[in-house]
């Protein structure tokens, strides 16, 4: 008997245990909310958690996963993609803020970014395209609804003119829109982000701003992805209940 072993068996029945329960709930929801569970996207955030248990969620059969550091990711992916060995492609989406210098590695390592929200980084990433030889990038704007000094994301004031400057890139693709809400206990309190968001994706959605794929709305986390799937979330960033507590920094 190795002991490791029947330790990895059991990381992974606790984790498929996490996964079956999300899942449930992300069906159940969308069901109440008269949508159907293949329109929602779960991306499990694995931020902080190694690469083992990465390469765990993906035999569990998850896709999509959230990392907001591009220096943590950049080792990550690759650990990934060699316990892999291109058995398994994951997609992996930069959730977190972007800064200007790090986005040559961002185009190189990641499927999608959520996290757009200036015109600089827009310039930025449609040159590194051209510079990495990427045909397409798609991209979410970062909204910011709460106003908050601290938080990364576009006023919405701003959209417009960062919608049409990224229609005239030939690489980027606007792939939908993105919020953090602030934290509250009280879930319903995020309600009405969640709701302005899918008010701005329908609007531009009616202006062809996301092309033919109708526009992803990138919102709701653990504790409030039930009310974002009520508001019409496309992509659920969970992090929290799919791989447990995460370590302060
Ligand atoms: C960390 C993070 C999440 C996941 O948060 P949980 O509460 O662990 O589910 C989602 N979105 C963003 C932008 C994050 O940084």
């Amino acid at each position: 008997m190795n002991s490791s072993k029947t330790e990895a068996a059991r990381a992974d029945d606790a984790l498929g245990a996490r996964l079956g329960e999300i899942r449930g709930r992300i069906a159940e929801c969308a069901r109440r909310a008269g949508r159907t569970p293949e329109e929602i996207t779960l991306i499990a955030v694995s931020k902080t958690h190694p690469a083992e248990m990465v390469t765990r969620a993906l035999a569990a059969g998850v896709v999509d996963f959230g990392e907001n550091r591009v220096q943590e990711a950049e080792e990550k992916i690759e650990a990934v993609a060699a316990a892999a060995g291109g058995a398994r492609v994951p997609r992996w989406h930069l959730i977190g803020h972007l800064q200007k210098n790090k986005s040559r590695r961002a185009v190189k390592l990641f499927d999608v970014i959520h996290t757009v929200d200036s015109a600089e980084l827009i310039e930025r990433l449609e040159r590194m395209c051209v510079e990495e030889g990427r045909a397409e990038l798609p991209v979410l704007l970062q909204v910011d609804l709460a106003g908050e000094e601290s938080k990364a994301g576009a006023h919405p004031d701003a959209l417009p003119g960062l919608i049409e400057q990224a229609a005239t890139c030939k690489h980027l693709r606007l792939a939908g829109l993105m919020t953090l809400p602030p934290f509250y206990d009280e879930t319903e309190r995020v309600r009405p982000f969640f709701r302005r968001l899918r008010e701005l994706r329908d609007e531009w959605r009616g202006r062809g701003a996301f092309g033919a794929a109708g526009g992803e709305l990138s919102m709701g986390m653990s504790h409030d992805f039930e009310v974002a799937i009520e508001e019409g979330a496309t992509m659920v960033r969970v992090g929290t209940a799919i791989f447990g507590a995460r370590a302060a920094r």
